[in-house]
């Protein structure tokens, strides 16, 4: 059984950047940098998710924009159709939908609103613990 999205959020915690559409791509990768984070979530009206900026964007920016990338607007960039789960989900389906639509951070929400981000360190480091716990057992049961 795959551990929760709700367990790993207990266990990381629940701290998500967000930022408005009119940010620069400048100030945003800024953003990434001081944060040591890969993406920030573009928040519209009442909180909603109006797009996700990770630092592909940054990389897709320049090379549509040149230098002038840097006094782009993050809504100019920025993906819109963001996939997102809800605490029930699990890891393993998280890493399934990574895996197939090649991104790296899910938002979570909750009744609507933003309570969380999994990003695949968080799903990666999950399954080396659980692996890690398995051998643990193992070990027990064959030493036991
Ligand atoms: P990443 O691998 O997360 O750095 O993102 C790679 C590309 O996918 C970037 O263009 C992101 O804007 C986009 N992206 C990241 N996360 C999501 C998501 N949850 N739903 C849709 N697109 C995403």
């Amino acid at each position: 059984m795959s551990v929760s999205v709700k367990a790993m959020l207990d266990r990381k915690g629940r701290d998500v950047f967000t930022i408005g559409a009119n940010m620069t791509v400048g100030e945003a990768a800024n953003l990434l940098h001081d944060k040591k984070i890969g993406a920030v979530i573009i928040v519209g009206v009442e909180g909603k998710i109006a797009g996700i900026f990770s630092e592909r964007d940054v990389v897709t920016a320049l090379a549509r924009h040149g230098a002038d990338a840097l006094t782009t607007p993050v809504a100019s960039v920025m993906t819109t159709n963001v996939f997102r789960c809800n605490e029930d989900a699990t890891a393993n389906q998280l890493m399934e939908v990574m895996s197939t639509r090649r991104f790296r951070h899910v938002p979570v929400e909750k009744d609507g609103k933003l309570v969380g981000m999994i990003s695949i360190g968080d799903v990666v480091k999950n399954r080396i613990r659980e692996i890690e716990e398995e051998a643990e057992h193992i070990k027990a049961y064959i030493a036991g």
